[in-house]
């Protein structure tokens, strides 16, 4: 079986601070599936370190107020182009993360405050089908 998998649970220094959220359970299906990586900010166009962003609405602004929304939306088409070329299982994506997260995102303040919503890229896989879970509803 294939899964999708957010590259920072795989330990890839990918995440905003240049750091990473390795998950030694994600990493243990590895065993038995093939777990393909995509990292929709870094995959869209972003650096690393890069300035933390949050949904607003439909727009994605840096705590810098630059909009981001583009890199976000292209890095999540590739993370959709990979599911259907790969014809994933299902995805785990990084809990809470304005790209990654699903069901529970910060709500745009940066204020860490979570409200119910999907981060763009598994806003994009769920509507097309695929089904998304986190390391924290595994
Ligand atoms: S975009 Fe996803 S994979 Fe990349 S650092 Fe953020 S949460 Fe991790």
């Amino acid at each position: 079986m294939k899964i999708l998998v957010s590259r920072c649970l795989l330990g890839e220094n990918c995440r905003y601070k240049g750091d990473n959220c390795k998950n030694e359970k994600v990493i243990a299906l590895g065993k038995e599936h093939e777990l393909i990586g995509v990292c929709p900010e870094t995959d869209g166009g972003l650096c690393t370190p890069r300035d933390p962003a949050e949904r607003v609405g439909d727009k994605v602004i840096s705590s810098a107020g630059r909009d981001v929304t583009e890199e976000y939306r292209r890095g999540a088409e590739i993370a959709l182009r990979t599911a259907k070329r790969e014809n994933v299982a299902y995805c785990i994506f990084k809990a809470k993360s304005p790209s990654c997260g699903c069901g529970r995102i910060y709500d745009g303040t940066f204020s860490g405050k979570l409200v119910e919503g999907n981060g763009v890229t598994s806003e994009l896989l769920l509507k097309n089908g695929f089904c998304v879970k986190t390391e924290e509803t595994l």
